[in-house]
């Protein structure tokens, strides 16, 4: 005979406020099956457990159920609670009298009150078909995946590797590094971008715990947390990195030059290149589509300047696949295209180029050495317009979000130039100043300070040109005004969006996205870095804008995590998952395409007490399966059960009410 325990909790004033605790304690008690039933303040709190125990022990509980706030919240502390006094802590059900009640009826309290006993009802009967389940151990590979190789990515990687856990880390371009190594100096110190970031970019090469794979990218994820399988593209380079020395001097003979894409198509580069000079790995690729040999078979000048014998134009596509336990996906992001922007003039007028740009210009490793230049005729700009918020905040062009960098940022150019010509003036045409970060507020009051630089609230309307100037037309809302500045150049701070194929990416690791295509978070607060995917974390700005500081931290975040789940040699794992019915299942495999999570395949057994005669039924990989239930609806055989919501439980439950 079942004998439950029912524990009512006031949840302070959360619940108590909009039921009448005493009455559904009263109510419950008349349950058959319920041998006891009590109310307390806070059953979550350490005194509130020890009731539970105590009551476990002196009444013998076959079940309990806790009705309470969402199990979300607490079911783990109320089964440990259970677990202590000896029961399995499979035998706790929660019945949400919270969220589903006391905080959505919070104007009807007689039928809040109804409804909670409803819940109760329903909770306890399901109790009595509660069985003892058991967690699921399955083993755990020693290595992580790490995707993308910009700062978030080589800090979680080095993070995972000094705890002596192997990493995989695949870039997509033929160096890691990121946008971080197209930057200058960067907010809010104004420390070298280049000197903080090379010296990791080294140790990535160095560490004996990284498997750098440059080039490549993930286009296959299978299997489950602690025992992935990843397919990896590397993209043919042209040249053999295994003997290639970097010498450069296939660069340097190479006759072709094409847009330079890292100067953001200010300079030129060559058909087999590296894309910078501190590029990890040192090694240089041919473009495909510029070099005379691949498109037209003539040339070949590398080829015989190489010492090594190392440029092969022969190579192909190859596909390498490697085991792993954890994945930390760090894709980073892309720039919004303000041409949709006609009245900015963005692509008419040469002098109207984005803060990247700006940055690659300021940059002594950029097409100008440093030096800002109007890119039409290539003087120096005395009088530069810095535009804020080109696309962000504007949902008309589909990015209603803060990119949270650009006030920095923005600020961070308006000193660069002042440093570079110092008798030049500023002009920032902004919505707000966001400058929430340590230093952050004292950087933009030094950059007002020291530059004389004239932040404009509002937003420009138009753009265009009065013989070599730009005329910049906007608003002051300040003084209320219309406002026309002269320039020689204007800098536009454009959105950070999230990278041009993300959604890809999210299907092949199987993780969510936002409908900005940013990589989804477990939960806003309190799993910022894990996606809902077990085993699948997240870094830098794949999920959302943010600076170099923050990036770096949630890197590391992700490899504590990571490290944490590749320190055990099993993980654990809960076991309501799907089981097989066996003498039920008909071996029809309507079930196996249901599954989302590949979990099921088919095994022979015995048919009956023929052991000479088999069978094909189907079969739960337990370590794939996620308990969505999705196969259980479709077996017509009533064949699958799903653990901890079986048919028996079920049916107790709208039994009950
Ligand atoms: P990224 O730097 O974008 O790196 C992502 C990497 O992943 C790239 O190497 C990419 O090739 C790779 N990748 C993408 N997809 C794949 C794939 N499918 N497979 C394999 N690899 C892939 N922040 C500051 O704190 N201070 C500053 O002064 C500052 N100045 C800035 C100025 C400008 C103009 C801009 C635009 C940004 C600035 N930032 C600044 C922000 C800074 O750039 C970011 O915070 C930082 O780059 C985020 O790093 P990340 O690793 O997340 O992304
Ligand atoms: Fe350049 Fe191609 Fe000629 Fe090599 S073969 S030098 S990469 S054009
Ligand atoms: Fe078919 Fe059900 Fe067996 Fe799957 S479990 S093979 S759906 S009978
Ligand atoms: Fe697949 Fe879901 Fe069934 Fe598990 S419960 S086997 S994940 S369909």
């Amino acid at each position: 005979m079942a004998r439950v325990g029912v524990f009512v909790c006031s949840c302070g004033a959360n619940i108590a406020d909009f039921i009448d605790v005493d009455a559904v304690v009263h109510e419950t008690k008349k349950i058959r099956e319920v041998e006891l039933a009590v109310n307390y303040r806070y059953f979550c709190s350490a005194p509130g457990q020890s009731l539970i125990r105590d009551a476990i022990t002196a009444h013998r509980l076959t079940s309990i159920v806790v009705a309470a706030c969402s199990p979300r919240m607490h079911e783990t502390t109320f089964q440990k609670a259970a677990l202590e006094a000896g029961m399995n802590p499979y035998l706790v059900e929660i019945a949400n009298i919270r969220e589903h009640s006391s905080w959505v009826h919070q104007n009807d309290k007689t039928k809040a009150t109804l409804k909670a006993c409803d819940l109760i009802r329903m909770a306890v009967a399901k109790s009595t078909a509660n069985e003892k389940l058991h967690e699921i151990t399955v083993p755990v590979s020693d290595r992580a995946l790490v995707i993308g190789g910009g700062i978030a990515g080589i800090q979680a990687a080095l993070d995972i590797a000094n705890a002596r856990h192997p990493v995989v880390l695949v870039e997509r371009q033929s160096s890691i590094g990121g946008r971080m190594a197209q930057l200058d100096e960067t907010f809010p110190t104004l420390d070298c971008s280049q000197c903080i970031l090379t010296p990791k970019m080294v140790e990535v090469a160095r560490n004996p715990y990284i498997e750098l794979i440059p080039y490549a990218e993930v286009v296959e994820l299978n299997g489950f947390v602690g025992n992935f399988k990843v397919k990896i593209k590397k993209k043919p380079s042209y040249v053999d990195f295994s003997t290639c020395t970097g010498c450069g001097a296939c660069t340097q003979k190479c006759p072709v030059k094409v847009k330079n894409e890292f100067n953001l198509g200010h300079d030129t580069r060559k058909a087999i290149y590296s894309p910078f000079p501190q590029a990890v790995p040192s090694k240089p690729v041919i473009d495909p589509d510029a070099c005379l040999m691949i498109t037209k078979g003539k040339c070949g000048l590398c080829s015989k300047v190489c010492e090594k014998g190392s440029i092969k134009y022969d190579m192909k596509e190859e596909i390498v696949e490697r085991e792993i336990g954890a994945v930390v996906v760090a894709t980073g992001y892309d720039l919004f295209d303000a041409r949709s922007y006609e009245e900015y003039g963005v692509g008419r007028y040469k002098d109207v180029i984005t803060s990247l740009e700006f940055e690659r210009m300021v940059s002594a490793s950029g097409p100008t050495n440093g030096v800002p230049i109007r890119p039409s005729d290539g003087e120096i700009p005395k009088s530069v317009v810095f535009i804020k918020c080109v696309g962000s905040r504007d949902e008309s062009k589909g990015y209603p979000y803060c990119s949270k960098i650009c006030c920095m940022y923005t600020a961070k150019h308006a000193m660069l130039l002042h440093h570079k010509v110092p008798d030049s003036q500023s002009f920032i045409f902004y919505m707000d100043i966001r400058a929430a970060g340590k230093g952050y507020e004292e950087f933009v009051k030094r950059v007002q300070t020291e530059t004389g630089v004239v932040y404009l609230r509002g937003r420009v309307g138009k753009i265009y040109k009065r013989g070599k100037k730009l005329i910049v037309r906007g608003e002051d809302s300040q003084i209320g005004q219309a406002v026309e500045v002269e320039a020689d150049l204007v800098v536009l701070a454009t959105a950070i969006k999230s990278f041009h194929d993300s959604v890809d990416l999210a299907r092949i690791l199987g993780i969510s996205y936002d409908q900005h295509g940013f990589f989804s978070e477990a939960h806003p607060k309190l799993r910022p870095v894990e996606t809902s995917k077990a085993g699948i974390y997240l870094a830098g700005c794949s999920q959302a804008p943010k600076d170099i500081p923050e990036t770096v931290a949630q890197a590391s975040a992700c490899a504590a995590k990571v490290c944490g789940l590749l320190a055990a040699d099993v993980l654990k794992k809960d076991p309501l998952i799907a089981k097989i019915v066996r003498e039920n299942c008909s071996g029809c495999r309507n079930c196996i395409k249901l599954c989302p999570y590949q979990a099921i395949s088919t095994e022979e057994i015995p048919d009956g007490h023929n052991s000479k005669i088999t069978r094909v039924i189907a079969k739960i990989n337990e370590g794939l399966c996620q308990g969505c239930g999705a196969c259980v609806s479709g077996c017509r055989s009533t064949a699958i059960n799903l653990c901890g919501a079986t048919d028996r439980q079920i049916v107790n439950q709208v039994n009950s009410i």
